[in-house]
Order: C-alpha cells, then sequence, then structure tokens
C-alpha cells in the first residue's frame, strides 16, 4: 500500500464443530492488533470447506481448491471433522488433499508450558518444557502406498509401505536444523528408530550426520523414539528442537501437547519451506461436537497459530506481541473450563486484545 503497509491476505477455513467459534475470535484479535500496530493489514477471505460442503455437494472444497488457496499468504484453519464422517474421509479429502499437493512438507508444532497451564508432569515449572517438533508431513509412514490381498480369509494380507527418499528427508533435515540454529540453544534432537527398521530409518541417520555437517554451530544428538518417549516425560528440560518422520511426530506431537498442559492451546504449522505455496496454520485439537456451539471453546491454540503465522510472514515483533499477550492473559487467569477457568472464548480473546494494546 501507498503508506508503507505490509498487505497480506489470508483465507479462514473455519470448518467444522469448535472451529468457526475458535477462528473467528482469532481473526477478532488479529483485526484488532493490526488496529492497534498499524504495521500491517491482514484481508480475511473465508471459504466454506468442510463436512458440511461436503454433506451437501459430495466435495469438502471445490475442484479448484488449489488454485484457490495458491492465492493467498497464508491460511488459517479451525478443525475437521464429524461425528456421523468416519475421520480417514475428512482427513484425506481436506487436509491431506492439500498438504501433499502444496508441499507443504514441514509441520511445526511449538509446545511450551504456559503460566497457570500446569504440566500434568510433576515439578515441572513454567519454561521448563520448550520445545519445537518438526514433524516430516510429506512421505513415510503416511505415504498411502500399500494394498490387501485374500480379503476375508484367514490368510489376508495387508501392506502399509513407509517410503522414505535422500530428497525427503533432506529437506526437512535442513529446515528442523535451521529451526534449532534460531533458537538460542541451538540443539536437535533426531528421532528414529534405526535398531529396528533397517532401511528408510538408516537412510534417516545417514542424511542427519551428512546435515550436521554444514551445522557445526548447532548441537545434534540422536534419540530411538521409545527411548524418546521416556526422555521428554523424564528429563524435558534437556530437549530443544526435535524433528522425526511423519508416524513418529504423529505420536510424539501428542504426547508433547499433553506434557505442554493441553491439547486446548497445542498450535500446528503446515509450512512449505520454499515458499512457494501459502502454508497453512492449524490448533492440534479436533472439532470436539461436545462442546461445540456452547462459547467456551479455548481459542489459545488458534491464537498461537495466528502468532506462528504473523513470524512466518515476517511479521515477527507483531508475532511475539500475540504470544505475549496470550500468556498475559494466562498469567491473569483468563481461561476457558478446560484450563480450570470460567471466562468463555470471546472474554479470552477480548483479554489477549488488551493485552496487546498494553504491551505495545
Ligand atoms: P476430532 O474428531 O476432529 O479429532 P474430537 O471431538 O475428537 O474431534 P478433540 O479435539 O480430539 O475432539 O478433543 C478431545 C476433547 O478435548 C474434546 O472432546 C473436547 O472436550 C476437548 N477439547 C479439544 N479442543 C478443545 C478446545 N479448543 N477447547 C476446549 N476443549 C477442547
Ligand atoms: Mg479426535
Amino acid at each position: 500500500a501507498s503508506n508503507g503497509m505490509r498487505k497480506y491476505k489470508i483465507a479462514s477455513i473455519p470448518a467444522d464443530g469448535i472451529g468457526p467459534e475458535v477462528v473467528n475470535a482469532t481473526i477478532d484479535v488479529l483485526k484488532s492488533m493490526q488496529q492497534i500496530l498499524k504495521t500491517f493489514e491482514m484481508e480475511f477471505t473465508e471459504l466454506d470447506w468442510g463436512t458440511e460442503r461436503y454433506k451437501k455437494t459430495g466435495e469438502y472444497m471445490p475442484k479448484d481448491g488449489l488454485d484457490i488457496l495458491r492465492k493467498f499468504d497464508a491460511g488459517l484453519f479451525g478443525a475437521v471433522g464429524a461425528p456421523d464422517v468416519p475421520d480417514h474421509i475428512s482427513l484425506w479429502n481436506l487436509l491431506l488433499a492439500i498438504r501433499g499437493p502444496m508441499q507443504l512438507y514441514a509441520n511445526v508444532r511449538p509446545v511450551k508450558s504456559l503460566p497457570n497451564v500446569p504440566s500434568p508432569l510433576r515439578g515441572v515449572k513454567e519454561g521448563d518444557i520448550d520445545w519445537v517438533l518438526v514433524r516430516e508431513n510429506s512421505e513415510g509412514e503416511y505415504c498411502g502406498q500399500g494394498g490387501r490381498t485374500h480379503r476375508g480369509q484367514p490368510w489376508e494380507a495387508a501392506t502399509e509401505l513407509s517410503i522414505f527418499t535422500r530428497v525427503g528427508i533432506e529437506r526437512i533435515m535442513r529446515f528442523a536444523f535451521d529451526v534449532a540454529r534460531s533458537r538460542p540453544r541451538k540443539l536437535l534432537t533426531v528421532v528414529t528408530k534405526s535398531n529396528a527398521m533397517r532401511n528408510g530409518m538408516v537412510l534417516w541417520d545417514e542424511v542427519a550426520a551428512e546435515v550436521a555437517r554444514d551445522y557445526p554451530d548447532v548441537t545434534c544428538d540422536k534419540m530411538l523414539v521409545d527411548a524418546m518417549t521416556v526422555r521428554m516425560v523424564v528429563n524435558p528440560k534437556s530437549l530443544d528442537t526435535i524433528v522425526g518422520t511423519n508416524l513418529h511426530m504423529d505420536i510424539m506431537s501428542d504426547l508433547a501437547a499433553a506434557l505442554g498442559g493441553s491439547i486446548g492451546i497445542a498450535a500446528s504449522s503446515n509450512l512449505d519451506p520454499t515458499r512457494k505455496n501459502p502454508s497453512l496454520f492449524e490448533p492440534v485439537h479436533g472439532s470436539a461436537f461436545d462442546i461445540t456451539g456452547k462459547g467456551i471453546a479455548n481459542p489459545v491454540a488458534t491464537l498461537w497459530c495466528a502468532s506462528e503465522m504473523l513470524n512466518w510472514l515476517g511479521e515477527k515483533e507483531a508475532a511475539q506481541t500475540l504470544l505475549r499477550a496470550v500468556e498475559e492473559t494466562c498469567s491473569k487467569g483468563i481461561c476457558t473450563p478446560d484450563l480450570g477457568g470460567k471466562s468463555s472464548t470471546k472474554q479470552v480473546a477480548g483479554a489477549v486484545a488488551s493485552h496487546i494494546k498494553d504491551l505495545t
């Protein structure tokens, strides 16, 4: 714009269940934030992709959905999934249908203990858990290859292939090393299972060792995934940035979210580090139909996503301010019932917006 304001086009995809509640609360915060900071402008366009659309039209998103998305700088997702549609249908028709072709190969999940959100781990204080989990998001165990033979017979067999490529491993590894390098401790833990899986996991180990040579300033250690689950619980302070495969990190990031205090605060970014395509930001939690429409969904996970989105767009100060405002809000005890509070979604979002004002 002529006044030097940086402009972004954001697609919002609230989708199902509590998705619209948390996404709209977050957009309200972003809108008041741009009025307070006056450094950037965001134009939001809501897309009606989701289960309701699927029930009406048979499609989660339009056929030219990817072309539509490519017109935006980033996407903010709510949650997808409904009680009467099998999870694999909603997942494969929306999230996975976007992630693959868009090459959103890096899934990043920040996990940090927030004030007044106690970790279920004994003795863990605020700040003890401060992790970034990097999940390979495009291949490996979830590549969808395999098949079944002899259906219904006792000798029925099924294969589920894991396909790992040198290109795929190297690009996620470089991304993870860059994340580790950008953080104060410069520590990366590479998770594999190369004692039991002698092909793909060994390739992971080899590529990790090769890439590590380009990052002499980053401390790199290797863990087997089983030992890693123990370390996360027993010695959480010893970890910083963590990288692993699609399956391993799927499981570990749920564990991490729980150790961080609550699924209601966990955020996730689906990034195309080449920046050819817009990246997507979504809370880790699902559509939570049990609390849908009650106005009590925790917006913190989606607000955290918004902070990650600002950071990815280059608005680093705004990203930090937003996260600090969330922390301030938590430390005042303003939170939704899932965190033991009495506030509504809107009250939490309102408090965050007013803390943004205080911080600037
Ligand atoms: P999906 O099938 O899409 O995964 P879900 O109904 O299984 O959705 P989850 O998100 O997996 O829901 O969450 C499990 C439970 O955690 C929910 O039933 C809900 O009570 C709670 N929960 C999840 N997210 C939130 C949130 N943002 N705020 C408050 N409670 C939440
Ligand atoms: Mg679920």
